[in-house]
């Protein structure tokens, strides 16, 4: 029975069982190392590794820009990049080289003190993203936590406001979707919530700025935090005028705005909020900008910054709630410095735009060429498919277009012939030095499994 994926049922599990069967087969020592790793909670260092396609991950033995070799000797391509934490690749040269001259030869992973490299990855990230204060953190769940407690403290206000099925860390405020009655509900899952998400969070649908309004006029909203596009369930990018209508409303009604560029920061050197023209109170990232080094940052207006640093019953500085012993260390600093200023440049990303392009053209013609009913978005240098056709406008209805079972086909398949991507999307991301040769190895394995899907 064919489905509104456009895929045969039967004929999808019969593929899907021959695949996981030879990525078995094939991969003895990666499946020896689960075996051994019996102390871990769920066999794996975290248990999201378990997010894998074929019954264990893929262990690795070595990564270099584009390429990851597995501890049984294969070579992938690599369009995951760490779900954007390696966006610049594996272990770029000029990062490996600071953290090197920091670790080794100054030396001091983490001491307490500020080290000069922090004041020029602030600037740095000033000049690209337009706003004008930075604080770190090692995470982007740590640097939206951070950012919420702030934004709460000069409003007064309780509430967070995100969009259904936003992803943003493990942030406990974001957890919420749109209910199928058009209130906000837990987000399936949900682990220990530490109180009824609705008690701190508010939500909306991206693109819907009736619904956002709605919400807003209670009046006891804190923050938006959004992704200027949601790229956590599939890309769902902003219609004309959504954006500006989001600041536009967020201004009348009181309500700061985020800006999460985490995974975003793909659609240029200053993310989305540069390429786009965004004027966001709060800015978070993390990931990638430190070349895979831990690292989160937010940047604050200059308004925010003078309001918070001019309340004396905050305490910044000791136990108050914001702030980690090893966010700003010396090691992700320098790991920043240099990845910002020599890898993840206004010119690599012209390269990785132009790399992204080619891909989702290819990828457009391929499953147009075997009339499945799927769509093709690009966020700059991220692409990604979903089994819906037109693309979705929302979370909810990116959501509905899942295909779990055919995902994981897809995700086997290019695996056993040395293609990885994201597991928990059909992204594809382009790093500095991935070619279009890179994009064509894909494209001609994506359309042998298309063909073997519709045959
Ligand atoms: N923000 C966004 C938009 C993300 O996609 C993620 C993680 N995928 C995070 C924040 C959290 O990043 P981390 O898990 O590195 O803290």
């Amino acid at each position: 029975m064919t489905t509104e994926s456009g895929v045969d049922r039967a004929l999808l599990a019969g593929l899907a069982t021959r695949e996981r069967s030879v990525f078995a087969q094939r991969r003895p020592r990666s499946a020896a190392a689960y075996q051994r790793a019996g102390h871990l909670f769920g066999r794996v260092p975290m248990t999201w590794m378990n997010k894998t396609a074929a019954g264990f991950p893929v262990y690795v033995e070595r990564a270099s820009g584009n390429r990851i070799t597995d501890v049984d000797g294969h070579e992938y391509l690599d369009f995951c990049l760490g779900d954007t934490g390696a966006m610049a690749g594996h272990s770029p040269a000029p990062v490996v080289e600071a953290v090197n001259h920091r670790l080794a030869t100054l030396g001091g992973a983490t001491t307490m003190m500020p080290t000069e490299d922090a004041a020029a990855v602030g600037a740095e990230l000033s000049r690209r993203f337009g706003l004008p204060y930075w604080s770190f953190a090692l995470t982007a769940t740590d640097a939206n936590r951070w950012a919420i407690r702030l934004l709460r403290a000069v409003t007064g206000r309780p509430k967070i406001l995100v969009n259904s099925y936003c992803y943003h860390g493990s942030v406990d405020e974001s957890l919420i979707v749109v209910g199928p009655d058009g209130h906000g509900v837990s987000r399936e899952g949900n682990v220990g919530a530490p109180v009824d998400v609705t008690a701190t969070s508010r939500v909306a649908e991206f693109n819907d700025l009736a619904g956002l309004e709605r919400e807003l006029a209670h009046g006891d909203v804190a923050a938006v935090l959004m992704e200027p596009a949601l790229t956590n369930i599939g890309i769902v990018l902003p219609e004309p005028g959504y954006l500006a209508g989001v600041r536009e409303l967020t201004r009348r009604y009181g309500a700061y705005l985020i800006n999460d560029e985490t995974h975003t920061f793909s659609a240029g050197p200053g993310g989305a909020t540069a390429a786009w023209e965004l004027s966001p109170d709060v800015l978070t990232i993390g990931k990638a900008i430190a070349g895979g080094i831990p690292i989160g940052a937010y940047g604050l207006s200059a308004g925010l910054a003078e309001a918070i640093l001019g309340r004396d019953d905050l305490d910044l500085v000791d136990m108050g709630g914001v702030g980690g012993t090893l966010a700003g260390n010396p090691v992700s600093m320098a790991a920043a410095r240099a990845c910002l200023e020599q890898v993840l440049t206004e010119q690599t990303f012209d390269v990785m735009i132009a790399t992204a392009t080619a891909f989702a053209g290819g990828l457009r013609k391929i499953i147009e060429g075997y009339g499945l009913p799927w769509s093709v978005s690009q966020l700059g240098a991220r692409v990604e498919y979903r089994f819906a056709d037109p693309v979705p406008r929302n979370g909810t209805e990116s959501a509905a277009a899942a295909d779990a079972e055919l995902e994981d086909f897809l995700h086997v398949y290019l695996a056993n012939r040395g293609v990885l991507l994201t597991p928990f999307h059909n992204m594809a991301l382009m790093s500095p030095g991935t070619t279009t040769a890179d994009v064509e190895r894909h494209h001609s394995i994506f359309a042998d499994a298309l063909a073997e899907l519709t045959a």
